[in-house]
């Protein structure tokens, strides 16, 4: 609005000031338009949101991860011997930098150690090189069943077709070959 003011004089760039506001005010009454402040303000709140719910992820994992699991133990050794001093600092710094689990991803955590993008398609089982939902891992035709609490960590196949060495986070675990996907 300072262009009119330097254009027209004084007066009559107020008047033209008011029309444009009036008109800007009347589009947005019609179209029924939120305002800047009313977007701002969604926004902010579901960044809380979003924010509360990957703190509470994190604190049930830690939770999960520190309480006994009989089951967990015996399908899974190793993992279970390892794996929880190395959940519980991950769990910490991902509470710190709340950064995307994937590697380059430089977007903000949202959920399971993911950006929001990177989760969605996690979720939609397009994620190569992560444990899918329900404990799914997709080696070309094959899938492998492995505990369900992985779900989200880093995998990695190796070995030949037949004997196949499935490693989570580094560490090798059980792993049970389903039927092919139909
Ligand atoms: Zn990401």
């Amino acid at each position: 609005m300072a262009l009119f003011s330097s254009v027209i004089s004084g007066p009559a760039a107020r008047v033209i000031e008011g029309m444009i506001r009036d008109i800007t005010q009347q589009v947005i009454r019609d179209h029924n338009l939120p305002t800047r402040q009313d977007v701002e303000a969604i926004r902010r709140s579901l960044d809380d949101a979003e924010r509360r719910i990957a703190e509470l992820e994190l604190a049930l994992e830690e939770q999960a991860s520190s309480t006994p699991a009989p089951i967990d133990s015996a399908i899974n050794p190793p993992a279970a011997t390892e794996a929880p001093p190395a959940k519980r600092s991950r769990g910490r710094k991902s509470l710190r930098h709340l950064a995307c689990q994937v590697e380059g991803c430089t977007e903000p955590h949202r959920s399971k150690g993911f950006c929001s993008a990177h989760y969605q398609q996690w979720r939609r089982g397009n994620l190569r090189g992560y444990v899918l939902d329900e404990g799914i891992i997709v080696d070309g035709p094959r899938r492998f069943q492995v505990n369900r609490r992985l779900s989200g960590k880093p995998c990695t196949v190796s070995g030949r077709v037949n004997a196949r060495v499935i490693r989570v986070d580094g560490v090798t675990v059980e792993a049970t070959a389903l039927e092919p996907a139909a």
